[in-house]
């Protein structure tokens, strides 16, 4: 170490003193320099936001399903009918599967976060968005040994980076300690992209169109299956899915979803 200077005691404490509020100041400096560099977003209108997600005011235009809604569907209902009662939509057309949860409805803001994630490789939407599903779909989640995302075909995946289910998937074993089977069911052929086809279309493009590869039937067999999606439209793509899950015999399969259109006669994709 260098000698002390020969300068008086009291002139070299105030060099050190203020070298040190230099050395607070710069580093504060650098601190704001690098919060000014990388804001976080809000992720569907892209303003500065404080912590992460959606800004108050993006935060707010989300419907969020809360009760009460039917049972089986999830269908958020106008009014409270009671207990145990069902949707039309259930009663008309029962599904597959055994319970639908959602965390919001498919508008406008919802749709900016799901294509974002879809086509965007936003990646970082995926905890938000996963942690608002696991909260939606808690009562499914407890009772449930497995999560299975919606599986795209390897064509699709080779155009699109990830599977945004899988994402979604990852983030809710993660939240609620539920174990993934990400490989356990396979699409087995290549379908049209359900946008634009009438609900019969719908359900006929995914016919037979999903399978539970024979090694890994021992995944499912005995197990109550939760499977995630991002978007429920018209329900085909998860009942397609849960009747492959139910072949493989799965002993239930709850779907979990993200955003779910709500009146799919007036809210088109
Ligand atoms: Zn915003």
């Amino acid at each position: 170490m260098d000698a002390e200077p020969p300068i008086s005691r009291s002139f070299s404490t105030h060099l050190r003193g203020a070298l040190n509020t230099c050395r607070a100041a710069w580093s504060h400096a650098a601190k704001l320099a690098l919060d000014i560099a990388l804001p976080t977003l809000c992720v569907a209108c892209r303003e500065p936001v404080d912590g992460e997600g959606v800004c108050a005011e993006c935060w707010a235009r989300l419907s969020f399903i809360a009760p009460p809604f039917c049972p089986r569907l999830g269908i958020p209902f106008v009014y409270d009918p009671g207990p145990d009662m069902l949707s039309m939509e259930a009663i008309a057309s029962p599904p597959a599967y055994r319970r639908a949860r959602a965390a919001v409805r498919y508008d406008d803001v919802a749709r900016t976060l799901v294509h974002a994630l879809k086509y965007q490789d936003r990646t970082d939407l995926a905890p938000a968005m996963g942690r608002w599903m696991a909260r939606a779909g808690r009562e499914l989640l407890e009772s449930a040994d497995v999560l299975v995302p919606v599986p795209l075909h390897w064509r699709r995946g080779w155009g699109r980076r990830y599977n945004q289910s899988g994402a979604l998937a990852r983030i809710i074993e993660r939240q609620s300690g539920v174990k993934l089977a990400s490989e356990a069911l396979r699409r087995i052929r290549p379908t049209e992209q359900q946008i634009g086809l009438s609900r019969p279309q719908r359900a006929s493009n995914v016919q037979g169109a999903f399978k539970v590869a024979p090694n890994r039937q021992s995944m499912i067999a005995g197990r109550r299956v939760v499977l995630i999606d991002d978007v429920l439209t018209s329900g085909a793509t998860v009942d397609a899915c849960a009747r492959a899950l139910l072949r493989a015999k799965a002993a239930s399969v709850d779907v979990l979803v993200f955003a779910r259109v709500v009146d799919s006669h007036k809210t088109p994709i």
